[in-house]
């Protein structure tokens, strides 16, 4: 032996590399996931008021004898199921929207005078709450139609769950960098056991707790609120004591060249 050939390779970036891969397959497995799961929930939640409505028109069609009183009846439930599925489908398009199509160029929105706006336009939803309001002057960069629907579904969601007589508070003020909007309530308020899960599609509570009749939401509100918020490089959330009220906290980032 004349000598001896030693060859030393490093693999530190093939195995960041691989690492990098594997992490990212991870990711998109995952992603799928939770689109499957998406479109199962949803079909799930269309079939039962689908069902009421092909059943009780069915009905209707095959009997046209029945006495008035049922054939208004089966009538009434296959309309509320309908008007039921329109929400669902609205909600679903948002979302679906919001998670596929690039966000328009931001613009300076005024955030105090949407909220006035919203808040004029909700207590006429609730004549029998109160309403009350501190809103200071804040700009933030964004989506004024998505920034509105924000703002409508935390209002009508502090509506919804307050019972008449209570009151619903809004606030909006800058702190630092941010925007700070708070919507409160003196309402039910919610469970320790449901708050981590409120933002994820279509978790409702228990609805019996709900001001009045179960008012038919669609448990994906919040889930359109945390996509706004997220897409305007914010937070939310909530805060509550059950049978005392809930607070909705938002930050989202001022506008640039304000204070
Ligand atoms: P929903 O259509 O059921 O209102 P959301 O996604 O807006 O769906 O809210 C999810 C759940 O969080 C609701 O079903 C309700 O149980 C609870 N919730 C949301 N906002 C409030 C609130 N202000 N007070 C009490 N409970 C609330």
């Amino acid at each position: 032996i004349d000598g001896v050939v030693v060859h030393f390779i490093d693999v530190t970036r093939r195995k960041q590399a691989e690492e990098r891969l594997r992490a990212s397959e991870a990711r998109l497995q995952a992603l799928v996931e939770a689109q499957e799961r998406f479109v199962a929930d949803a079909s799930h939640e269309l079939r039962a008021p689908l069902a009421t409505v092909l059943g009780n028109l069915e009905l209707v069609h095959r009997f046209p004898d029945m006495p008035e009183e049922e054939r208004r009846l089966a009538l009434g439930d296959a309309l509320s199921e309908a008007r039921r599925m329109n929400r669902l489908i609205r909600d679903l398009l948002t979302l679906a929207r919001g998670d596929t199509t690039t966000p328009p160029p931001p613009q300076a929105v005024r955030l105090e005078e949407l909220a006035a706006e919203c808040l004029r336009q909700i207590s006429l939803l609730g004549p029998e709450h109160r309403f009350e309001h501190a809103l200071g002057p804040v700009t933030v960069a964004g989506d004024p139609d998505r920034l509105k629907e924000l703002l409508l579904i935390l209002l009508e969601n502090a509506v919804k769950y307050t019972p008449a007589g209570g009151t619903v508070r809004l606030e909006l003020a800058a702190r630092g960098a941010h925007a700070e909007l708070r919507v409160r309530d003196t309402g039910v308020g919610i469970a320790p056991e449901d708050l981590p899960h409120v933002f994820e599609r279509f978790y409702r509570a228990d609805p019996s707790r709900s001001r009045g009749a179960d008012p038919g939401g669609t448990g994906l509100g919040l889930a359109i609120a945390k996509q706004v918020v997220e897409q305007h490089g914010g937070e939310i959330r909530l805060q509550s004591e059950p049978g005392r009220g809930t607070v909705a906290v938002v930050r989202l980032p001022l506008a640039r060249g304000q204070p």
